[in-house]
């Protein structure tokens, strides 16, 4: 990587930390991805976007804030790419999924609040992230409680932050907040930016992440071989990566991929021995560098086929109608797409688990790990009924609650192997 420094302490980065920092998941990159065996050739294009993903990328955001473009940034799947796009906007994903800075995150927020949350603070109050230094704003939403009541504290740590609210059912009044809000969004991009979102510019925007979304859906689909054509951890890093790259050169990487992918099927090639037991991860998203989980899971002999998380298929597998003639037919398709999104802060939320169930049958899944963040109180109780009506349909199941420590690494990784011994068993 080129020698970013003058970028990186203009975004007041804090930059013995950020190096500190990167080289930590420098180290991490090699030992858990590219000592992969057998990975395919398209996985290059992402091991050099990680590679460079406080450099390059941020140079990118950087000249495009100097052409006069606004870099959106957002910490859930219910904020809309298409309506930053339709402003000529950069749309950035800005989960964290590490543990730094705690020890300042916790100094504002309870202990026992989840890790993602306190990632969030941490990576902000470390001035660690040169994504979150680039947003002119960024935007929170009232989903679970934890969320919504830590933005209040957020607010006056950040330039500009914007707090959408969010339906917590799927009623006709949900919907309608739902649209409501993506109005006032509009108009919040529309000052920003100075620019009028347009029929053109909003058909552009939905084209655009349909056709991201669509390769998506395309690599789902080919993991159903066995053997697996492709890594648990392969596919969750792409699915990491949808939320910062260019979004027009990640759906053409993306689709790259998959053409090797459809071969390595027919010639009946896997980064697994076939047989290998399968399983779908289901719950909280795993955000850019969590893949503890994923890494415990595929060296205790299994192979991940799916991802149920707003990193994973939540996040992707709906897309939008683009038939409408007038801004207001495009919100409503917008918000039709959006109102599918089956997060456990919906009350009921019978979806979700009718989509594991379908996954584990597309997917030829042999079981389902569900994963809980600690103190993530939708997903963690969510996990008690998952886990029954799945077990109800003779789908194995092990609920795990985790965070972003290592400290119970080994603990996950007996579990797991004996859920697998289970699942050889079945
Ligand atoms: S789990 Fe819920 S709150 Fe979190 S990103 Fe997904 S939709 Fe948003
Ligand atoms: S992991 Fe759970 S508690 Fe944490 S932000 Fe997401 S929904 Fe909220």
């Amino acid at each position: 990587m080129a020698d970013y420094t003058k970028m990186w302490k203009s975004l007041g980065i804090d930059i013995e930390n950020h190096n500190a920092l990167l080289a930590g998941l420098g180290q991490a990159y090699t030992d858990i991805f590219l000592s992969q065996k057998n990975r395919p050739e398209g996985m290059k294009y992402f091991d050099f976007v990680m590679s460079e993903v406080h450099g390059l990328r941020i140079k990118e955001i950087v000249d495009a804030k100097a052409e006069g473009r606004k870099v959106i940034g957002s910490y859930c799947v219910f904020v809309p790419e298409e309506l930053v796009l339709a402003v000529d906007g950069v749309a950035i994903g800005l989960c964290a999924g590490a543990e730094l800075g705690f020890e300042a995150a916790e100094a504002l927020l309870p202990r026992n609040t989840c890790s993602l949350i306190k990632s969030m603070f941490g990576f902000k109050l470390g001035k660690l992230c040169p994504y979150v230094e680039s947003c002119d704003v960024i935007v929170g939403e009232n989903t679970c409680d934890g969320k919504k009541k830590a933005y209040e504290i957020f607010r006056p740590l950040v330039k500009d932050l914007y707090v959408m609210d969010l339906p917590q059912t799927k009623s006709e009044t949900g919907r309608m907040v739902l649209k409501e809000e993506y109005r006032k969004f509009i108009a919040k991009l529309e000052k920003e930016s100075g620019k009028k979102i347009t029929v053109q510019s909003l058909r552009k925007g939905i084209e655009i992440v349909n056709a991201k979304r669509k390769a998506m859906i395309r690599l789902a689909a080919v993991r159903a071989a066995d053997p697996a054509p492709i890594s648990g951890l392969d596919a969750l890093l792409i699915n990491q990566v949808f939320f910062h790259d260019d979004p027009v050169r990640f759906t053409d990487s993306v689709n790259k991929l998959c053409d090797e992918l459809e071969q390595r099927v027919k010639d009946h090639k896997g980064v697994f021995p076939k047989g290998t037991t399968r399983v779908i991860v289901s719950g909280c998203p795993m955000a850019v560098p969590n893949w503890k989980l994923p890494m415990i899971i595929e060296t205790s002999n299994a192979v991940i086929v799916g991802e149920e998380s707003c990193v994973g298929e939540r996040g992707t597998r709906w897309l939008t109608d683009i038939k409408g003639n007038t801004v207001e037919e495009l919100l409503d398709a917008i918000t039709d797409r959006y109102f599918n999104v089956d997060c456990a802060v919906f009350t009921p939320n019978p979806s979700r688990v009718s989509h594991v169930k379908d996954m584990v049958k597309k997917l030829h899944a042999d079981g389902v790990i569900h994963y809980s963040l600690q103190f993530c109180q939708p997903y963690i109780i969510e996990s008690g009924p998952v886990e029954k009506e799945l077990e109800k349909s003779h789908i194995p199941t092990l609920r795990l609650e985790t965070d972003y420590s290592q400290e119970d690494a080994g603990q996950l990784k007996t579990r797991i192997e004996a859920f697998n011994e289970r699942l050889k068993k079945k």
